[in-house]
């Protein structure tokens, strides 16, 4: 087997530039939920240039595409993401907070190096496939809108994983490990308020506020918080408060509710008593509401022989090649950190604090982990097929995803390494079980005990990606 994964790692090497400077082209241009259009456009290029079979528009999503190479023998599907985040534009390198002049749009959650590494890693296996004769098929799912707009939900929905047998992901992160298979349903729905307009001094009584209607609606879910279940999360964000005059009743307005639970069975019931506060707030202010999915996922399905062949390749591989220069740099990084930001970082994977400013060792599996709980899109795909996510040691430790830090980290050295050896990892995950059918078969087992062998989508039936949702926000 150790050869076996030398040869691997030497495939995984032998692309790594170019892998390396598809990342920072993407730093370069960041693009928002579902207006990737030229980053997307980059991994089409890099996946014609690499001899991969290319399908796009995938569920009618123009940013979503798929690469596969190879014949016949088992389906990896490697998923690799590229979107940006608002506000979270910062020059590369430099150790504080300096946008650079645009739209602020910024890498802050590493998808530049998400989907890079995930590229390289499907490149390595198809070239480790042609160059051993063997059967297998590799494919590379370019997934936009993992930040607020979930497209695997409407990928997974529309089938495309059905005939996978594997899936396997990453996330950039402070460690290197197997990403703890811990996530949250979510749901995104937007509540639209209609009133009617009115002069507010003249004719107040011939007004109906569409404003009223959403602060009545923020009061009850306050209220509501008080019993939900521990893991349950609500929050909002206005998208319109109904415009700028306070001498105009405000006739139209709109809010949107992120909703989390820790299934979707639990979601579903907490996502009706939500939509029971709009209408009571709707009613109490003579308003009528209308309300549009805009996304919705499921948690995540741990799978054990799948987690312990990637701890295998993790134990084996040893952590990154950090040196003494990135380690200086990532030191400069976590000044500009809390203690907590250094100590939470720790604890979430149960490893114990030390100076070091980047990891030099891997995440055992059974570490006594601590993980803060969010969501993620990789949920829906875990229900339909055995998956399984690595993190990827990319930033100096303690550095929070969603921070100018983070995005300012994303083109260093250290990030390269730790997108080279996520890849490696992943890779050397896929050849492992293109060769081992009992782990495929083992995995496939663990899932069906674990999703019951059915997948139902979270989403309405009449739901749609929310293609021009960073137009309209
Ligand atoms: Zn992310």
């Amino acid at each position: 087997m150790s050869s076996n994964s030398e040869a691997i790692w030497r495939h995984v090497e032998a692309k790594q530039e170019e892998a390396i400077a598809l990342s920072d082209r993407v730093w370069g241009m960041p693009e928002l939920a579902y207006a990737e259009t030229r980053s997307a456009a980059e991994h089409t290029a890099y996946l014609k240039a690499e001899g991969f079979r290319v399908t796009e528009n995938l569920a009618e999503i123009p940013t979503a595409m798929m690469g596969e190479a190879g014949e016949e023998g088992p389906v990896i599907a490697i998923l690799g993401e590229f979107d940006a985040l608002p506000g979270l534009s910062n020059e590369a390198g430099v150790t504080e907070h300096r946008p650079i002049p645009g739209d602020g749009n910024g890498h802050g959650c590493g998808h530049n190096l998400l989907g890079a590494a995930s590229l390289l890693a499907a490149t390595a296996v198809k070239d480790w496939l042609a160059a051993n004769g063997l059967k297998g098929r590799v494919r590379y799912y370019g997934c936009p809108a993992e930040e607020g707009g979930a497209a695997k939900g409407f990928m997974a929905r529309a089938g495309l994983f059905d005939d996978v047998d594997i899936a396997i992901s990453w996330h950039p992160s402070s460690f290197a490990g197997v990403n703890e298979p811990l996530s949250l349903a979510n749901t995104r729905i937007d509540f639209t308020f209609h009133g009617r307009a009115s002069h507010a001094a003249a004719s107040p009584h011939l007004g109906r506020s569409a404003l009223d209607a959403v602060e009545l609606m923020s009061v009850g879910v306050n209220y509501l918080r008080e019993h939900i279940p521990q893991e349950s999360r609500i929050h909002y964000a206005y998208l319109d408060a109904g415009g700028v005059a306070p001498n105009v009743v405000q006739a139209k307005a709109k809010v949107r509710y992120l909703i989390r639970a820790a299934d979707v069975a639990s979601l579903n019931k907490l996502v009706e008593r939500v939509r029971k506060i709009g209408d009571g707030a709707a009613l109490m202010t003579e308003t009528r509401v209308e309300t549009t999915v805009i996304s919705a996922v499921s948690n995540l399905l741990g799978n054990d022989p799948l987690e312990r062949l990637m701890q295998d390749n993790l134990d084996r591989l040893g952590p990154p090649p950090f040196d003494a220069e990135d380690r200086k740099r990532a030191a400069e990084f976590q000044a500009t950190l809390s203690e907590e930001d250094i100590a939470s970082a720790f604890r979430k994977v149960g490893l114990p604090r030390t100076d070091a400013p980047l990891t030099d060792r891997i995440v055992p599996l059974d570490s006594k982990r601590a993980p803060m709980v969010g969501s993620t899109d990789v949920g829906d795909v875990s229900w339909v097929v055995p998956t399984v996510q690595a993190r990827g040691a990319t930033h100096a430790i303690g550095t929070p995803l969603h921070s100018w830090q983070a995005t300012a980290q994303g083109k260093l050295p250290h990030a390269h390494k730790g997108l080279v050896h996520v890849a490696k990892v992943m890779a050397g995950t896929a050849v492992d079980l293109i060769q081992r059918p009992d782990v495929i078969a083992a995995a496939k087992a663990d899932h069906k005990e674990r999703s019951g062998g059915t997948y139902v989508s979270p989403l309405p039936a009449d739901a749609k990606p929310a293609i021009g949702m960073s137009l309209a926000v």
